[in-house]
């Protein structure tokens, strides 16, 4: 075989391998394809076995978290979420148990705080009347005293009538106290000049403040400032505190203020007394605590500050304080400022900005919130659905919402509603039937309101709910 000869052999058989390698390679970069296109395949069909178990997990927890404690289970053959699954509803029926068993300790807890109030009512009622008798005899005794016998005895009258006045008021602030308690009384609020009556009060306790060697400063702007109050709450309010400062005020003095602002009347009273140490500050509204006064001279009862505290916020308003000890104390309350239309027109006309949404099937009343609130941009629905829909492209200010609707009834759009967090944060006002009140409450609206509904009262809860969201932003 000569040279020429062996080299085309070579190369034919170069070639020969060659082709196997090409040919390996391609059977090799097959293979792979066809390896991933099964992988790919078993991942989708994987990922939609998962994804609609996963998402009925979480609506489950959804809806434990709106209330519905035995939610839907979503079907699934995975062992390892059907476990979860499991787990899920074992926790809602806990939920559901442990709440029956809170509401039912809260229930538990009202009647025993029911029978307290009673008790501690009947008993203030029977103590007034031998307490009446003591101080008006002692009275008449005092009256009755001749010249010649005035020393002793009458010092011993003086005591009898210290005492027994001190009684009558700790039985009337705890009559009161558990007034507030045990009922919630509604207050009847009215136009009231927040100066003139800071002025009525400073002469009242002007005889007082003399005895007790302080002077008083009144700070008063020249004119009117009229707030949305109950007068006689007001003033016995202001008289407390007033009467605290001239307690608690050795020497110095005690001063009177009063200023609006962002629609707000504020009334103070300041004094350059005893002050409060930062540490006993967080009881300071609490009722009975004496904050250290009680083994003291100063009489008291301990229950004044948080009597103020609940006429307070009956009339819709806060208070508040800032003190240190041995400098003073400032105690304030605040009130709404009284708005000027609603002095000719009682249902006052809601702004024009105002967005309120209606959900309501019965004509009468979508008439009555019409002519309840007048200037508001109302559009009113009898569909649920569609009231969602509208909500979804546009929260509202205000939502009013009775619980029977077409499509979606009350209840269910509020569970929807709470789910959506572009929502949250909304005011909802649900008319319910009386008796359907309590069912009604745990279901997050903002407020409740009985049916019938009373136009002035709507128009006054939706302005409030407006004008809470506007300091909120503020
Ligand atoms: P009291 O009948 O004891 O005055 P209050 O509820 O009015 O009851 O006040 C509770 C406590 O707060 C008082 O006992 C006192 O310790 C403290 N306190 C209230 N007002 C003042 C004040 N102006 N200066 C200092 N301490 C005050």
């Amino acid at each position: 075989m000569d040279e020429a000869q062996v080299f085309s052999r070579t190369d034919s058989l170069a070639s020969h391998y060659r082709s196997i390698g090409y040919l390996l390679i391609a059977g090799l970069l097959i293979f792979y394809l066809i390896f991933f296109l099964i992988m790919w395949h078993r991942v989708r069909l994987l990922s939609n076995k998962l994804k609609s178990p996963i998402t009925g997990i979480a609506t489950m927890l959804q809806d434990i978290g709106v209330g519905n404690w035995r939610p839907l289970r979503p079907d699934t053959q995975i062992i390892e979420l059907e476990r979860i699954i499991d787990d899920v509803q074992v926790m809602g029926e806990r939920l559901e148990s442990s709440l029956a068993l809170l509401e039912q300790a809260n229930q538990e807890a009202q009647e025993a705080s029911r029978a307290k109030s009673q008790f501690i009512s009947s008993m203030s009622h029977e103590l007034r009347t031998p307490l009446n008798a003591i101080q008006g005899f002692a009275q008449l005794l005092q009256m009755n005293s001749t010249p010649a016998q005035r020393g002793g005895e009458q010092d011993y009258l003086e005591e009898i009538l210290l005492a027994s006045r001190h009684l009558n008021q700790l039985v009337g602030d705890i009559l009161d106290w558990s007034s507030i308690q045990s009922e919630r009384p509604r207050l009847d609020l009215h136009k009231v000049d927040a100066v003139a009556l800071m002025q009525a009060c400073a002469e009242l306790v002007a005889p007082e403040i003399q005895t007790h060697g302080l002077t008083l400063e009144l700070c008063l702007p020249p004119g009117p400032l009229w707030v949305r109050a109950e007068p006689r709450r007001l003033r016995q309010v202001l008289l407390n505190l007033l009467s605290n400062a001239i307690k608690y005020t050795p020497r110095g003095s005690v001063s009177l203020r009063c200023a609006q602002e962002n629609g707000w009347v504020r009334m103070t009273v300041l004094d350059t007394g005893i002050g409060i140490a930062d540490a006993l500050q967080p009881m300071l509204f609490e009722p009975f605590q004496r904050l250290g006064q009680e083994n003291t001279a100063i009489p008291g009862t301990g229950i004044g500050l948080s009597l103020c505290k609940e006429y307070a916020s009956l009339m819709q308003g806060r208070m508040g304080f800032h003190s240190e000890a041995h400098a003073g104390s400032r105690f304030w309350i605040e009130l709404p400022a009284w708005a000027p239309a609603t002095d000719e027109n009682p249902r006052a006309p809601i702004s024009r900005a105002t967005r309120v949404y209606h959900g309501e099937r019965n004509a009468e009343r979508r008439q009555l919130v019409v002519n309840a609130l007048p200037g508001a941009a109302l559009e009113q629905f009898d569909n649920g659905r569609h009231l969602l829909d509208a909500l979804e492209r546009q929260p509202a200010d205000v939502l009013l919402l009775s619980a029977e609707l077409e499509g979606l009834d009350g209840q269910e759009l509020l569970r929807e509603i709470h789910r959506r967090p572009q929502l949250a944060g909304m005011p909802v006002i649900l008319f319910c039937p009386p008796d359907q009140a309590e069912a009604l409450v745990g279901l997050g609206a903002s407020a409740l309101l009985a049916l019938p509904v009373d136009p002035l009262e709507l128009n006054r809860l939706v302005q409030e709910l407006v004008r809470e969201e506007l300091t909120d932003v503020i």
